[in-house]
């Protein structure tokens, strides 16, 4: 069901000439690793290499592969454009294709008339299927281009909502082609509209309204915890896709500014452990805003994201809420 593309990874190590190939998987794709190894070693005669550490998007792509191979394959994710090409590097996107046409027909009747489509990158590819359905049951579909991180129309990451944004005018409702929440409730946090979430891969449509709001009380809680927090620790993420220094340096000046006391850490992986030895009051995530969103109940500090740490300090109102994106 999900498509490893092994005709076009076999043309593309011997059309470059590539003689080893670093791999580099997801966690929910390290299953198929030794797999996907044995395909390249038996089939194009190239040297392939695991590469084990933890990858969570294409702001992961390991740049420093050459010290291992003279190629990349990452896969399970598109490429972010805004982080430039290399020739060397290949993308496979494990994109799924099942039937979706029935559950559509079921959702549209749950949808008003003006409807944006949106999916995560496994699932893209149906959007064009979607949009069909969706039109001969009389709807009219916008399908919105995002911004220079976002590589296909209607595309949304968990830190980059820009394809809903661009459509938030015209449509009345989302419907999002993808499985999971964090992914959806970008969408739902980025725009005011309803999003219905279809998983492509069960026919279930589902409203994330109630997570929404269940994750909006537990943000709001963090952040009524902070507020009388004088030591705020900012995390600056070192990965290519994640990394906010500049973002750090103007909440760092806007803390100050409000007689705060800032530290900056460095991180390539934010976890309990690494924070363990920073004495702050609050912890602020610059990187990827699932740390925060998802996972903060691990750390000992309060975790907050940018526009979260702004609240808790003053900088902005409460109403001014947003989720962080990149
Ligand atoms: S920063 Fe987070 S949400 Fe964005 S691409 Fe990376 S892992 Fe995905």
């Amino acid at each position: 069901m999900f498509d490893l593309e092994t005709g076009r990874i076999n043309d593309w190590i011997r059309d470059g000439g590539f003689d080893s190939v670093a791999l580099q998987f997801p966690e929910g794709l390290k299953l198929r690793a030794l797999e996907m190894s044995d395909f390249i070693s038996n089939n194009t005669g190239a040297k392939a290499v695991i590469l084990g550490h933890p990858c969570y998007g294409a702001c992961d792509v390991f740049s420093d592969y050459r010290r291992y191979a003279t190629a990349l394959i990452h896969f399970g994710h598109s490429p972010i454009p805004s982080l430039g090409k290399d020739e060397n590097v290949l993308f496979i996107e494990v994109k799924a294709s099942p039937d979706i046409a029935d559950a559509v027909r079921r959702a549209a009747s749950t949808l008003p008339r003006k409807v944006g489509i949106l999916a995560t990158v496994q699932y893209v590819g149906l959007i064009g299927d979607a949009r069909k359905i969706l039109e001969e049951e009389g709807k009219t579909v916008h399908v919105g281009i995002g911004d220079p991180r976002i590589f296909h129309p209607g595309q949304v990451l968990g830190c980059n909502f820009s394809a809903a944004s661009a459509v938030e005018g015209e449509a009345e409702a989302f419907l999002f082609l993808g499985e999971g929440d964090f992914h959806p409730l970008a969408a739902a946090f980025g725009s005011d509209k309803k999003v219905i979430v279809l998983n492509p891969m069960t026919g279930e449509a589902r409203s994330v309204d109630d997570i929404r709001d269940r994750l909006l009380r537990r943000r709001f809680a963090a952040i009524e915890s902070s507020k009388n927090a004088e030591r705020f620790l900012i995390i600056v993420c070192g990965k290519v896709g994640q990394n906010r220094s500049s973002a750090a340096d103007d909440l760092t000046e806007k803390l100050t500014e409000r007689g705060k006391k800032t530290y900056r850490v460095v991180l390539d992986e934010i976890t309990p452990d690494a924070l363990l030895h920073y004495d702050a009051d609050v912890y602020v995530s610059t990187a990827c805003p699932r740390i925060a969103m998802d996972d903060s109940a691990r750390y000992k500090r309060p975790m907050l994201t940018i526009p979260e740490a702004e609240i808790a300090a003053g900088i902005r109102a409460w109403d001014e809420y947003e989720f962080d994106s990149i």
